[in-house]
């Protein structure tokens, strides 16, 4: 399993409403806060969501 760290890029596999699907980590633990890059909009997000959502970490495949 890939390690997720701070100012990762993470692809999803969901489209953003925004249209994005590429989010910044910025803050990393139990939680992850993530930032689109499309609107810049912040979430928080379980680690255990964030992990079954991700399809790519900064533009390589994620690999479980
Ligand atoms: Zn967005």
């Amino acid at each position: 399993m890939q390690k997720i760290k701070l100012d990762d890029v993470l692809t999803l596999k969901k489209k953003h409403p925004c249209g994005s699907f590429e989010w910044k980590v910025i803050r990393t633990g139990a939680d992850l806060k993530l930032k689109c890059l499309g609107c810049d909009r912040i979430v928080m997000l379980d680690r255990p969501t964030v992990l079954k959502r991700i399809k790519k970490i900064n533009g390589e495949k994620f690999l479980r």
